[in-house]
């Protein structure tokens, strides 16, 4: 085997990935794992959809897998004419399987709900894990919610009164409002038009395929 061949053989970095899920009518409902997507496709509940210059084709579970090996045969070979990166698989028994990027659920009638959910996930995910008062970057389990306008206060635990904080600037300001702890916002709260996991997705370029179905 070859040395990028090698690098790109990283069994495990592609179960980091998300997969775009689809409803049977091709609107984005959600984004599953890699895990419940292969559970999915090996079901026969869903097929996988691979975009291509802004066209799409789909597969079947034995198709996708009979693809995967075709193209991993070619870039072992060094013939392969499509980029590949580490993360693209998943090593299975045998060989590696390439990682979908969407999938169409093909029992699913449902329409997305409009409303995005309340959930200290999703207010983190929408601010960015950015503190609003220090405005640094800070891992999930160093973050915590903050009451805008405190309860005490009559502030609601709703997206247009919380806000992720550190959970320094969160004791500094304490029970009083922003103005009182003389704490600006970085931006003032608000409700996402859209699942957050979704729109942090798209600013990457990996799944720059998922942006056809989320217009
Ligand atoms: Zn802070």
């Amino acid at each position: 085997m070859i040395a990028t061949a090698e690098a790109a053989h990283s069994p495990g970095r592609g179960i980091q990935s998300s997969v775009l899920a689809l409803n049977r009518f091709y609107t984005a409902i959600h984004v599953v794992s890699v895990r419940r997507a292969f559970c999915l496709l090996a079901k026969q509940m869903a097929e996988v959809i691979e975009v291509e210059d802004g066209a799409w084709v789909t597969y079947d579970f034995d198709g996708w897998i009979q693809g995967s090996k075709d193209r991993w045969a070619a870039f072992s070979a060094g013939e392969a004419s499509f980029p590949i990166e580490p993360d693209d698989w998943i090593q299975s028994v045998n060989f590696p399987v390439l990682v979908p990027r969407i999938l169409r659920l093909l029992n699913f009638d449902r329409v997305p709900r409009n409303a995005v959910r309340f959930s200290r996930r999703n207010v983190f995910l929408r601010d960015e894990n950015r503190c609003q008062y220090c405005r640094r970057v800070f891992n999930a389990h160093q973050l915590s919610l903050d009451h805008v306008i405190p309860r005490s206060r009559g502030g609601t635990t709703a997206w247009d009164n919380i806000v992720t904080a550190c959970r320094r600037c969160n004791t500094r300001k304490g029970g009083r409002t922003p103005s009182e702890a003389g704490m600006a916002l970085h931006q003032a709260p608000f409700r996402p038009a859209r699942n957050p996991v979704l729109s942090y997705q798209l600013t990457s370029a990996k799944y720059a395929s998922w942006r056809i179905f989320l217009q």
